[in-house]
């Protein structure tokens, strides 16, 4: 069956595997995909199909996850970084940018048939941005905005290299890495970092009663957009997927409701959101 591998540059590339295929079959079509001289090289990198990186030490485990990679599914390949910012613009532009590559290689007199938006990489590249976008929603997970390459942090301190283009950065914020602004700390760099400001808020008075202090910002907790305080009541619905939820103990609305009134102080002071509330995608016990 036809797969594709997304390699680094943003460049999807076809594969084939047959039937039955073993850890090893996999190996031999990623190394090939991808160039990697070696064997080591191939397994130097992570894969991950449908937001669920494989485990290609293990072939046990392998075997159980092999069901994900269906026909002409994508693998995004992805760099292991050992030691922010919304991307989609960025996807965006290379969604662009590869539409205009595609139309390149087609003929001039067939430039406005619908064909070309048919062939079948193109087709796994639209898959693959989806896939990216998915990725990218985990805290673990980045793109390098020089190289484009797909990163994976795996020891989840802010400092760390592309080892594709050498970029220094902060992993969670993605800007150029600043030794004399930034601390090379677990989840953040500690200067207005991304993930670090969604957790963090300043009070405000509550407007119906002033001596009651609510945040000014939070966290959606179901689909992690930051919105702010309207000025009006505790009860917030998230802009994005539409969940409300209580400012101060950040129970939904019914929940909160059915402890306190609306204008009333349903905890002691506003319940803090922590880094675990962030999707990743190894889990701590795969960090090896
Ligand atoms: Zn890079
Ligand atoms: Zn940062
Ligand atoms: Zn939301
Ligand atoms: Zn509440």
């Amino acid at each position: 069956m036809q797969v594709f591998f997304r390699g680094f540059k943003s460049k999807t590339i076809s594969s084939q595997l047959k039937d039955g295929f073993t850890l090893n079959d996999f190996l031999l079509a990623a190394q090939q995909a991808m160039d990697f001289a070696t064997l080591e090289e191939t397994r130097g990198v992570r894969y991950a199909v449908v937001n669920k990186v494989l485990d290609i030490k293990h072939e046990s485990v392998f075997a159980t996850q092999k069901h994900l990679i269906t026909k002409d599914c994508v693998i995004v390949v992805m760099v292991r970084l050992l030691g922010g910012s919304s991307l989609s613009e960025t996807l965006d532009t290379i969604a662009k940018q590869e539409l205009f590559i595609e139309m390149e290689k087609v003929p001039t007199s067939v430039k406005t048939s619908q064909k070309l938006f048919k062939t079948p990489v193109y087709i796994a590249t639209l898959q693959a941005l989806e896939d990216e976008k998915q990725l990218l929603q985990n805290i673990d997970c980045q793109r390098c905005v020089d190289c484009q390459a797909m990163m994976v942090n795996e020891s989840m301190t802010s400092q760390q290299v592309c080892p594709l283009c050498d970029r220094e950065f902060c992993f969670f914020c993605s800007r150029v890495w600043n030794p004399l602004k930034m601390q090379n700390v677990y989840n953040s760099c500690g200067n207005e970092c991304v993930y670090e400001t969604m957790l963090t808020f300043s009070l405000t008075p509550f407007c119906s009663r002033p001596d009651m202090m609510i945040p000014t910002h939070r966290t959606c907790p179901q689909c992690f957009n930051l919105g702010a305080y309207d000025g009006k009541c505790k009860y917030h619905t998230c802009q994005v997927c539409k969940f409300t939820f209580c400012f101060l103990c950040l129970k939904t609305k019914g929940k909160c409701e059915d402890q306190s009134a609306y204008d009333n102080r349903c905890v002691q002071t506003p319940v803090m959101q922590d880094y675990t509330m962030f999707p990743r995608l190894l889990n701590p016990g795969l960090q090896s």
